[in-house]
């Protein structure tokens, strides 16, 4: 691993070059010190001064080889709400485009929690600046990402809730917006705020899994280079890559925890020139290693929902261990990375994929209406979001911060979702308890196990009082069905 380069104007400005050699790189240093003057003395709660942000999320767009413009506009994002400039002044400056592109951020607001009806009022201003201008949301999301790698700053409380919701609402959208490398920074470092234990048990699952198997793939992705080259196809890539934590632990959880039956912890990416090549390495494939039953999936001439496209195989490797591949084209796989963003993406070549037909904006509205239709899991959300908080503690002396009204339900699923599974009963201050016991402050709470219990009682639903429990209640209920039913799943999906 190499260590991050210091982000700096002169780096922003390198990266952006490279991708983009028309770009008016002036203009880009000139947004730079705009905002750098602008945001002069405000320090993050990290203690550094407060242009480390916008520059940040700058980059993290940059890395993404998105529009020089949206670039400019992400430095410029938070300046008229937090300093004495004005998006007067912005579109003086940079023109109406910029200032409109800020404009859009600036009226969604920065992270507020005061209340469920704001918190509504804050997802529906995000859905209306969406429809207005996708490219906000991009830059949504690059300010979200940053303000994920520095909540160790903020207090416990609020890390929990700007996580939660980043988990809950921002992935959920970039997924439907087919940005799956965006989705995945979302997912994972929100993860480790909010289900906690379950991120370092998956982290080491994921770890022993991959134990050893580097010199395993490079052989693999070898003989597949040696194999197209006989059949004249000269792969643009081909790499392996890792599935993402939280991604895994979804994954996880529908397979009863059998990191076996989870094929694609690995998947072999092969990136060709064009869909003929793609249906013609699938076949070499084949002919190398025996596939696997039922396992191939054409996204190609069936795209997902949201968009994507690719074929999927599962073969039997060396020794009968799964290798799972997905074959597809560079504007496929442009695709899959940076879904609605990629219209706005520039290539190896430095030129930006044809605009196609755009048909996210219906589904926009249709996810809009699902999410403020879905009131009861806002209702538990509050609960989550808003209540006053108590500190009950596990007979070690670990402490939990649960809202007021918790249940020793609520106690066992915020351990981890396996103590909340096989729960039989709790004791609290070494009395025993109902399961549907209100905790205190201060309460020393111990759950009894059966280990042999698989499933939790449906009533459970009725005693868990936090979001968290009645997720996992509600996955353990239905886990052979589709499975992991955070609320905005359900209303994806929902037919
Ligand atoms: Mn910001």
């Amino acid at each position: 691993m190499s260590i991050k380069k210091k982000q700096t104007i002169e780096s922003l400005i390198e990266k952006i070059h490279v991708y983009d050699p028309k770009a008016d790189l002036d203009m880009i240093r000139l947004a730079y010190d705009f905002a750098d003057d602008a945001h002069q003395g405000q320090v993050r709660k990290t203690g550094e001064p407060y242009i480390i942000h916008p520059l940040a999320a700058a980059h993290i767009l940059a890395d993404m080889q998105i529009d020089p413009v949206i670039v400019m506009a992400t430095l410029l994002h938070d300046v008229p709400e937090d300093t004495r400039k004005t998006l007067e002044d912005i579109e003086k400056n940079f023109g109406s485009e910029i200032a409109s592109m800020v404009r859009g951020i600036t009226k969604l607001g920065k992270l507020k929690y005061r209340g469920v009806e704001r918190y509504i009022e804050n997802l529906r201003k995000m859905f209306v600046a969406m429809a207005e201008d996708v490219r906000v949301m991009i830059i949504k999301f690059a300010d979200r990402i940053h303000n994920l790698t520095t909540l160790d700053a903020l207090p416990p409380q609020k890390r929990y809730r700007i996580a939660l919701e980043s988990l809950e609402i921002y992935a959920p959208i970039a997924n439907r917006l087919g940005m799956d490398d965006i989705k995945g920074q979302l997912e994972d470092l929100s993860f480790k705020f909010v289900y906690p234990k379950e991120y370092e048990r998956v982290q080491k699952v994921l770890e022993e899994k991959l134990q050893g198997k580097e010199r395993y793939y490079k052989g693999v992705i070898q003989t597949v280079e040696t194999e197209l080259k006989k059949a004249h196809i000269s792969p643009v890539q081909i790499y392996g890559r890792n599935k993402k934590l939280f991604s895994l632990y979804q994954k996880l959880l529908r397979k009863n925890n059998e990191i076996n039956h989870v094929y694609d912890v690995v998947a072999v990416r092969v990136i060709v020139q064009n869909v003929a090549e793609c249906y013609a390495t699938l076949g070499i494939l084949h002919n190398i290693w025996k596939p696997y039953k039922g396992r191939i999936k054409d996204y190609i001439s069936q795209p997902k929902p949201n968009g994507y496209q690719s074929l999927h195989t599962t073969v039997f490797g060396e020794a009968g261990e799964p290798i799972e591949f997905q074959i597809r084209t560079l504007e496929m796989h442009q695709n899959a990375e940076y879904g609605i963003a990629s219209h706005w993406h520039y290539d190896e070549k430095g030129s930006r994929m044809p605009k196609k037909e755009i048909k996210w904006a219906k589904e926009l509205a249709e996810i809009q209406k699902d999410i403020l239709n879905k009131l009861s899991d806002l209702e538990e959300m509050k609960v989550d979001f808003l209540q006053s908080r108590i500190f009950v503690f596990t007979p070690k002396g670990d402490v939990l911060d649960l809202p007021e009204g918790a249940t020793p339900i609520d106690f066992a699923y915020h351990i981890h979702s396996e103590v909340g599974n096989k729960c039989t009963g709790a004791m609290v201050n070494e009395k025993n308890v109902s399961l549907d016991t209100e905790l205190k402050n201060g309460d020393i709470v111990e759950i009894r196990l059966d280990k042999n219990k698989k499933c939790p009682s449906p009533d459970w639903l009725d005693i868990a009082k936090t979001h968290t429990a009645k997720v996992h209640i509600r996955n353990s209920l239905k886990k052979d069905k589709l499975g992991f039913s955070r609320f905005f799943n359900i209303l994806s999906k929902k037919q």
